[in-house]
C-alpha cells in the first residue's frame, strides 16, 4: 500500500497547504494510486466509485503542471455535463487558491457563448469543458489547443454513453502526441478499453474497489 500523506508528493509549499486549509488530511485511495504517476507524467487510466475523490487526483495533478507565466491553454479537463464541468472548476480554483496566477476557464454548452470567447482572449491555463462546446469554440479558432500539456478524460464512462466518442477523438486529434492523457471512470467496459489503447501510450491502469 502506498503511502497517503500527501506531503510524500513531490508538490510544492502552496499546494500542500491548500490541501491541510480543504481539510484533505490524507489521500484517499484513488489519489495515492494515481497521483505518484501522475506526476511523474505517465499516462493513466483510472476506475473508481463516484465519492472517491477523483477530482482532485487528476487536479493536483493538472495544477502542477502549468506554467503560469504562459498564458496559453496547457490542460484541457473533459467533462459529460455542464453541472460537472462547474464541479470541478470550483475544486480547482479551491486547490489552486494559493497559486492565484493560474486561470481556470469553464466552456459548456447551455451558457452564452460570448463570455467563454471573451475569457479564451484573456488566456488561460486551464480549460475544464463538454465536448459539444468545446469543439465548437476550436472550430471557430478561439481555442487553441496546440500547446496543450495534458490532457483529462473525467466520466468517461458516461462521455461515450452520451455518444460523445467522434467528438473527443476530433477534440484530441488536435491537439499534440506529446501531451500527458488520464482517463477516469465509474466503470470500465469495453469501450473505455479501446478508446484507452488509441489515445494513451503504455497507460498505468488503476482500479479502487474499496473506498480509503
Ligand atoms: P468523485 O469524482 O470520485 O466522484 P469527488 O472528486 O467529487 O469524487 O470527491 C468527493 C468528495 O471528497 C468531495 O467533497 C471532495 O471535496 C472530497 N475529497 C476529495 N479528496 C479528499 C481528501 N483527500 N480528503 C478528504 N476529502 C476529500
Ligand atoms: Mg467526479
Amino acid at each position: 500500500m502506498s503511502d497517503t500523506a500527501f506531503s510524500s508528493l513531490p508538490l510544492s509549499q502552496p499546494q500542500l497547504d491548500a490541501l491541510t486549509s480543504l481539510g484533505y488530511d490524507s489521500m484517499t485511495a484513488i489519489q495515492a494510486e494515481t497521483l505518484p504517476w501522475l506526476l511523474k507524467g505517465r499516462d493513466v487510466v483510472a476506475q473508481a466509485k463516484t465519492g472517491s475523490g477523483k477530482t482532485a487526483a487528476f487536479g493536483i495533478s493538472v495544477l502542477n503542471s502549468i506554467n503560469p507565466r504562459f498564458f496559453g491553454v496547457q490542460a484541457l479537463i473533459l467533462s459529460p455535463t455542464r453541472e460537472l464541468a462547474e464541479q470541478i472548476t470550483s475544486e480547482l480554483r479551491k486547490l489552486a487558491r494559493l497559486m492565484p496566477n493560474i486561470k481556470v476557464t469553464t466552456l459548456c454548452g447551455g451558457k452564452p457563448i460570448g463570455p467563454q470567447i471573451a475569457s479564451l482572449e484573456h488566456g488561460t491555463h486551464i480549460v475544464v469543458g463538454t465536448p459539444g462546446r468545446v469543439n465548437d469554440l476550436h472550430s471557430k479558432n478561439c481555442l487553441k489547443l496546440d500547446q496543450l500539456k495534458v490532457l483529462i478524460l473525467d466520466e468517461a464512462d458516461r462521455m461515450l454513453d452520451m455518444g460523445f466518442a467522434e467528438v473527443i477523438h476530433h477534440i484530441i486529434d488536435q491537439t499534440p502526441e506529446s501531451r500527458q492523457t488520464a482517463l477516469f471512470s465509474a466503470t470500465y467496459p469495453d469501450t473505455i478499453q479501446q478508446m484507452s489503447e488509441s489515445i494513451q501510450k503504455s497507460p498505468v491502469s488503476v482500479k479502487v474497489i474499496s473506498e480509503h
